[in-house]
């Protein structure tokens, strides 16, 4: 990776905390409006309304009424004909449904009775009854309802608003409250260092604040101060969050956690309020721990982003946060922990001193480190003896540490789905695969011609790459259909911190010599490149705008980290040139992989014929037909010697371990990461 010098001219730009509007009185609002209009439109008339009984009387005398209920506590309901709804409710009238009635009271349902049989006698028949109990509250559910709902919906989304029914003591009038989880010491946290395998600088580091939680005074005393926060950097599943739970876990005290997009919320203002909350509680609580994930969320550089311009919140919640980190002593006992894979889009105050002074890194397990990890996550698990951990930490390079967890858990899946008591190797071997390549798809109908192309195509991967000094060695290709892919080739990158030009070429040339070879051996060529077109295409922009690598545009950098900014940093016609520059460079190299494999044609065609038999090809078969790398014995050197280190460091003489590495298919094991392949 290319150094970055990341200074950017971005000022800090203290805005003020301007009191804002802020949305949810406007829902209170507009619900109060319709509350009062429902209310005020029905204390007028709804559809009834209330008479005498000697008004009741007139109306039935007069033939206005179709029914009667009388009710046992003596109220009686007479529902009026329609015709007759003016005479009785006047100007009213239009506001009445259809089953418009009028209440009084009765002297007793006896009179009504007989009030009623009399009429009838007259000719006044109305129809009536005795119903067991008033309906009117039926009535009053009725026509509250529509309120009960708009009351009901608006609690509802309130709450979906602030983030979940319940979250986090979410609710309606808690959105400004901090979403932080709390562990109280002593309780769920139980993680400790023992828990976190590698990583020994990292641990190194945050041990001092382990100390310092538990003897402030020590530190105090001499006058120092205690860094108040320190920032993990590292890519996920590292064990950023385990390693801040692990320095609570340790130093006995309590612990938030949360994520930087918690703060995040559509009202303005609630981000910094959230933030005020959090570190109010974290005083309280003091000495503690606060530990804020992905704080990219809200730590991003402010300021860059004038075409958007949407970002005060965020701004502003990030003031917040800047505002608390200074506002509390250093021996306040509160430490803030950080994680991000993203240093370089943070704000630079955020990563001044006096805040996150301290970066800590959390890089990707090596050989050594995936084998404690192992050991850590194999512990639950019952294991048989064929499970060698020193293969699976082989076989597992560029893996992170959730990455293997998952590889446990995965292979005990496996192992429990064919009916095993204990779980094999060959488990663990499948799950690693099927982490790497995803599922595999044997039922995925390929035709003849469609499995030739495909092993034609990955033929051409294997060959350049076993016949370039540079390109990375291969360990395994295959051309069963695995997740999108419909073939794979895995490799084994050098472990390397910088990478010199020839080496990006020759890996650039490798992932063009499946495209060469359909080409060459083919005739036609397919869309089953598209990943290694893409891959090349970026790589030959990088060496070229980014590291300077181009004949034409030598030495120039045009690395820009502001991800928001819409101008290029070079002109029109260095565009152009570098265009140029990157079709001329991927145009050398495919034809490079053109020329190596007419070279080596006959190796071509018997490898693809290996692949279409079985499927899977291991290097030992490349190696039968091209014969050892030559220059694999420099890496074997290097390899050698870094094992002796490991060996030293560690003091274990393990000499059972070292015999198995001869037999290892793997070539390199001091390489890092594993670098997959696939094609679509
Ligand atoms: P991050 O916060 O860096 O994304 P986590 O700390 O959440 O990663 O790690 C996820 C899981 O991966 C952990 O719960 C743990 O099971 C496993 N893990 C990661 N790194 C390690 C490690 N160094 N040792 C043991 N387990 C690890
Ligand atoms: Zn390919």
């Amino acid at each position: 990776m290319e150094n970055k010098n990341l200074n950017s001219n971005n000022k800090p730009n203290n805005k003020v905390n301007m009191p804002k509007f802020n949305l949810n009185w406007m829902y209170l609002i507009i619900t109060l409006m319709l509350i009062a209009l429902w209310w005020g439109g029905d204390s007028k008339s709804g559809t009834s309304k209330s008479v005498s009984y000697s008004e009741f009387q007139e109306y039935v005398r007069k033939g206005y009424v179709q029914k009667v209920l009388g009710y046992e506590d003596k109220t009686v309901e007479a529902y009026i004909k329609p015709e007759s709804v003016s005479s009785v409710f006047g100007k009213d009238s239009v506001r009445v449904g259809k089953s418009a009635f009028v209440t009084c009271n009765s002297p007793s349902n006896d009179s009504l009775n007989s009030f009623l049989e009399e009429e009838k006698g007259k000719g006044n028949a109305v129809s009536y009854d005795y119903p067991q109990s008033s309906n009117i509250f039926s009535i009053i559910l009725l026509n509250s309802l529509p309120l009960i709902i708009i009351v009901a919906l608006w609690i509802f989304f309130m709450r979906r608003m602030s983030g979940g029914a319940g979250a986090g003591g979410g609710g309606v009038f808690n959105v400004g409250k901090s979403r932080a989880q709390l562990f109280e010491k002593g309780g769920a946290i139980k993680v400790t260092f023992k828990d976190v395998a590698g990583l020994a600088e990292a641990k190194q580091e945050v041990e001092e604040i382990v100390e310092f939680l538990k003897e402030p005074q020590k530190y105090t005393d001499l006058g120092g101060k205690i860094p108040k926060g320190a920032l993990l950097v590292g890519p996920p599943g590292t064990g950023k969050t385990l390693l801040a739970k692990a320095v609570a876990g340790e130093a006995n005290v309590p612990f938030f956690s949360l994520a930087g997009s918690d703060f995040v919320e559509m009202f303005v203002g609630v981000g910094a309020s959230r933030v005020r909350d959090l570190f109010k509680q974290a005083k309280e609580k003091a000495p503690c721990i606060v530990f804020i994930d992905e704080i990219d969320a809200v730590g991003r550089a402010r300021g860059k982003n004038p075409a958007m311009g949407g970002n005060d919140e965020r701004e502003n919640t990030l003031n917040q946060l800047l505002t608390e980190m200074d506002g509390f002593g250093s021996n306040s006992g509160v430490i803030i922990l950080a994680a991000t894979n993203r240093v370089d889009v943070l704000d630079k105050a955020l990563l001044r001193a006096g805040r996150f002074d301290r970066q800590i890194h959390v890089d990707l397990p090596d050989l050594n480190e995936r084998k404690e990890v192992f050991g850590v996550h194999l512990r639950p698990i019952k294991i048989d003896s064929s499970v060698d951990v020193d293969l699976l930490a082989r076989q597992t390079p560029g893996f992170s540490g959730a990455d293997i967890a998952n590889v446990c858990n995965e292979a005990a899946l496996i192992a429990a789905r064919h009916g095993k008591k204990f779980v094999s190797k060959q488990d663990f071997l499948d799950a690693v695969d099927r982490i790497i390549g995803g599922l595999e798809k044997k039922t995925k109908i390929t035709t003849e011609a469609e499995r030739r192309s495909i092993a034609l195509h990955e033929a051409g991967h294997a060959t350049i790459s076993w016949l370039l000094e540079y390109a990375n060695p291969l360990i395994k290709v295959t051309i069963v259909p695995r997740g999108r892919a419909l073939g794979a080739a895995w490799y084994l990158p050098e472990e390397r911190q910088i990478t010199t030009k020839e080496q990006m070429l020759d890996e650039m040339c490798a992932t063009l010599g499946g495209r060469a070879a359909e080409d060459l051996f083919l005739g036609h060529i397919s869309t089953g490149a598209m990943n290694d077109l893409e891959k090349v295409t970026k790589q030959a922009y990088g060496m070229i705008a980014y590291l300077g690598m181009s004949e034409k545009l030598p030495n120039l950098c045009y690395y820009n980290n502001d991800e928001y900014s819409f101008n290029k940093p070079y002109s029109e016609k260095t565009a152009e040139l570098i265009d140029e520059e990157a079709k001329q460079i991927i145009n050398e190299q495919y034809e490079r992989a053109k020329q190596i494999l007419s070279e080596h044609k006959e190796g071509h065609k018997e490898l693809t014929q290996l692949l279409i038999d079985k499927e899977v090809i291991f290097a030992e078969d490349v190696e039968r037909i091209f014969g050892k790398r030559p220059w694999a014995s420099r890496s074997e050197e290097i390899m050698a010697i870094k094992e002796n280190k490991a060996a030293e460091n560690a003091k274990e003489a393990n000499e059972e371990k070292k015999e198995d590495d001869n037999e290892s298919k793997i070539q390199d094991e001091s390489k890092k990461e594993n670098q997959n392949e696939v094609d679509n």
